[in-house]
């Protein structure tokens, strides 16, 4: 009885090998699919391409026609994610090729047709952050405060260009906080921002917070009531700053690299530090980089099963996690050096190097952020880093005393996670 169930499955895997992953199914799909590609039908082709390379990877001349198929056929998400798949086989023979300069002439037809923009920053590394618009309008929630009227009015204004200016953003204000997805709130100033009588301080900033799963849960945007010599921020300021940390709450969360657009990065510099408020209107650079955001398939979002073969495939649009990571140490930089003082810039840049595999320019920076660490959030997030940078040098000791120190700060599912891990590597 035992060896018929036993000699049963065997048969079945037998079929189930011989069908799909065969040298005979390998050569039975390229035929049918050659065929049909021969005759003009490239869409029609790619099920058996896909059979074929399923079945024989290897299969060079299968994975030539099934790039050549893939360009000839209409741009969907999965004919996208597909190319840009073949593209990256590490052979990197002529089939290799060929798909790698069919990805990219796909990616310059899409970004040619949104137009001037600069996701390639905008984007959170290599992952895509946004809302699903089907949640739109975006429940806003703006705290009390005894900050002036105009701050309210200025900020209301800002929420209403980006409306304008889109088919698709809207907001509704909520009273409750517990509802909101945009929480706007308003915070007394550190005036330890200033040194030798120089204070280098931004006006706001927005943080995402990001639940398990990749959920977006909500979006923060902080607005300091004064600045560091308790001057209130004129009208013009709290407007710009609400224009950019407004981009930054619908997930463009990097910066832009031309000062004409409202995400440029100095945009929220202060008239104390003797430059201008910036732009007070969203550029077409602005809108066309929100366009394609809100097209392309995103990571994080805030529900479950986004799919749509109309977005695109962020790879394929956004460039190689290399590329990105390059882009990310020059914008960094750029940050440190407009301030000096905020421990955020090394983070940042510190993360970044811990992204290219760059261990002890990561930790040189972490070092430096912990110079200039005012809240236990970044001190949080140095010593996680830290740990992360060590544990990737297979140094345990050192890995463990700073997921040690994280723990003393914020005890959360990922330090334990994360001791857990070194403890099973010593
Ligand atoms: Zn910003």
């Amino acid at each position: 009885m035992h060896r018929k169930i036993l000699l049963g499955i065997l048969v079945v895997l037998i079929i189930v090998f011989v069908l799909f992953k065969s040298p005979f199914a390998a050569t039975y799909n390229y035929n049918k699919a050659k065929n049909l590609y021969d005759n003009g039908k490239a869409e029609l082709s790619l099920a058996y391409f896909e059979k074929s390379h399923f079945a024989n990877p290897n299969n060079s001349l299968n994975r030539y026609y099934y790039a050549m198929a893939l360009s000839k056929s209409k741009p969907t998400y999965s004919v996208q994610k597909k190319l840009y798949e073949l593209s990256k086989n590490n052979t990197n023979d002529e089939a290799a090729k060929l798909a790698k300069s069919k990805a990219f002439q796909m990616r310059r037809a899409i970004l040619s047709e949104i137009g001037d923009n600069y996701i390639f920053n905008a984007a959170s590394g290599t992952d895509i952050i946004r809302w699903d618009v089907r949640s739109f309008p975006l429940k806003v929630y703006i705290e009390e405060s005894n900050v002036p009227k105009y701050y309210f009015t200025n900020i209301r204004s800002a929420l209403s260009q980006w409306v304008n200016r889109t088919t698709f953003v809207r907001f509704s204000e909520v009273n409750n906080e517990a509802d909101a997805q945009i929480v706007i709130r308003f915070k007394d100033v550190d005036s330890s921002v200033c040194s030798g009588g120089i204070c280098k301080y931004v006006v706001a900033y927005t943080e995402p917070t990001i639940g398990s799963n990749n959920m977006l849960k909500k979006m923060t945007l902080t607005f300091y009531k004064t600045n560091p010599r308790n001057q209130k921020f004129l009208p013009p300021e709290i407007y710009s700053t609400a224009l950019h940390e407004i981009g930054h709450t619908l997930g463009l969360m990097g910066h832009s690299e031309k000062s004409g657009d409202i995400m440029y990065a100095a945009q929220n510099k202060s008239s104390s530090t003797g430059t201008s408020y910036g732009s007070t209107k969203l550029s077409q650079r602005d809108l066309k980089t929100l366009v394609l955001l809100y097209r392309t398939k995103p990571t994080i979002t805030n529900t479950y099963n986004l799919n749509s073969e109309t977005f695109y495939y962020a790879p394929l649009i956004i460039g190689t996690g290399d590329e990105i990571i390059q882009k990310k140490i020059e914008e960094y930089t750029k940050y440190i050096k407009s301030y000096p003082q905020l421990a955020t810039g090394y983070i940042n840049l510190g993360g970044a190097y811990s992204d290219a595999g760059d261990f002890e320019k990561g930790l040189q920076y972490m070092s430096t952020a912990e110079k200039y660490a005012k809240t236990d959030d970044e001190r949080f997030l140095i010593y996680y880093n830290k740990s992360i940078m060590y544990y990737n040098m297979k140094n345990s000791e050192k890995a463990l005393q700073y997921a040690r120190q994280a723990q003393g700060i914020k005890n959360d599912s990922s330090i334990a996670e994360l001791i857990d891990d070194i403890q099973q590597m010593k």
